[in-house]
C-alpha cells in the first residue's frame, strides 16, 4: 500500500510539473474533491486517499525508461515548439505539448494546429508488411522500441496484429474528419475527431486491427468496430499492452470525459509505469488526469 501511495504521489507531482505547475511542496497539491467532475464516484473510490503524508519521500517521479537507440528516419519537417509562455493555461488552439507523454487531448481540450512531434519514424522501416499492411504509418521514436517488442511477443503467441493508423497531422486529421462526415455522418463522431482534438496528433497513439474482425462483424473490409475487443488480438492487447507502456485511451464509459465512445483498438504510449498504474487502478489516462490536474487549457 505504501508503495502504491508513493507511486501515486510521485505521479501527481510529475504530472503537475509537466503542466507547468510549481512544486513548492507536496502539501500544496489541490484537494481532490474540488477537481472532481460529477458522476465519478465509482472511479474516485479507487484512488488513494488525497491526504499527503509529509514524511513520504517525493523522489519517485515517473521516470522515462531509456529507449534503445534506433536510427530514425525523420519524415517530419515540423517547426520547433516555442518556449512556454508565462501563463500556464492558455487557449487550447495554442497548446503545444512539448512532446511530453501525458498531454490531455479530448473533444474539449485540443492542440494547436502548429503542433507536430519532432521524433517521428516510419513504421514500415521497422515492422514487417504483415503488420503495417504497407501503410506509411508514423510513430514517435520514444514508443518504437516498446512497440516492436510488443508486436514480436504477440506474433510469438500466434497472433496477427495489424497497425492501421498512427500519427496524424492536424491537416490530415481535418481531411479524415471531413471524409468520415461525408461517408458515414452518423458514425463520424465515433470514428474520427475534429482537427486538433485527436490523440493521433501526439504521435504516440496507434490503432490496431485484427484479421478476425471481418468475420466477427460480418463485413468483409471493416477496419474499426467495437467487436475488436472480441478478437484474439484485442483480448491480448487489453490484458497486456500496459506491460509495454501502452494504455487504452477510450474504454467503455469514457465518453463523458473524453467525448469519445469505446475504442478497443486505440492505444496510446504513456510509458510502462503510467500504463501499469492505470491498468491496475482501473482508471484511464484522461479520467485520472482530469481528476488530479487543473484544466489543461481553455476550450
Ligand atoms: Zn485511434
Amino acid at each position: 500500500m505504501r508503495k502504491f501511495v508513493t507511486i501515486w504521489l510521485g505521479m501527481m507531482v510529475g504530472l503537475l510539473l509537466l503542466t507547468g505547475c510549481g512544486m513548492e511542496t507536496a502539501a500544496s497539491l489541490p484537494p481532490l474533491p474540488t477537481l472532481m467532475p460529477t458522476g465519478l464516484a465509482t472511479a474516485v473510490s479507487t484512488l488513494p486517499p488525497p491526504s499527503i503524508d509529509a514524511a513520504t519521500p517525493v523522489a519517485q517521479l515517473p521516470t522515462q525508461t531509456p529507449e534503445p537507440t534506433l536510427t530514425p528516419t525523420p519524415t517530419s519537417t515540423a517547426t520547433p515548439s516555442p518556449t512556454p509562455t508565462a501563463t500556464p493555461i492558455g487557449p487550447c488552439t495554442e497548446r503545444m505539448p512539448n512532446d511530453d507523454l501525458f498531454t490531455i487531448v479530448t473533444q474539449t481540450y485540443g492542440l494547436s494546429r502548429n503542433y507536430a512531434p519532432q521524433d517521428l519514424v516510419l513504421l514500415t522501416d521497422y515492422l514487417p508488411v504483415e503488420v503495417t499492411l504497407g501503410y506509411p504509418t508514423e510513430l514517435r521514436e520514444v514508443a518504437l522500441g516498446p512497440l516492436m517488442q510488443m508486436i514480436a511477443d504477440m506474433q510469438n503467441s500466434g497472433l496477427q496484429p495489424w497497425i492501421l493508423s498512427g500519427y496524424r497531422s492536424y491537416a490530415a486529421q481535418a481531411i479524415s474528419w471531413e471524409k468520415w462526415n461525408r461517408e458515414e455522418p452518423e458514425r463520424a463522431a465515433i470514428l474520427s475527431a475534429r482537427p486538433g482534438h485527436s490523440e493521433h496528433q501526439l504521435g504516440t497513439t496507434l490503432d490496431f486491427g485484427s484479421p478476425e474482425l471481418a468475420e466477427i462483424v460480418g463485413i468483409a473490409d471493416i477496419e474499426f468496430h467495437t467487436y475488436f475487443y472480441q478478437t484474439n488480438e484485442g483480448i491480448w492487447l487489453a490484458e497486456n499492452a500496459h506491460r509495454y507502456g501502452f494504455t487504452l485511451s477510450y474504454p467503455r464509459a469514457s465518453q463523458e470525459l473524453t467525448g469519445f465512445f469505446y475504442e478497443p483498438w486505440h492505444f496510446r504510449y504513456v510509458g510502462e509505469e503510467m500504463a501499469t498504474f492505470l491498468h491496475e487502478s482501473g482508471l484511464y489516462l484522461t479520467e485520472y488526469q482530469l481528476l488530479n490536474q487543473p484544466e489543461p487549457c481553455i476550450p
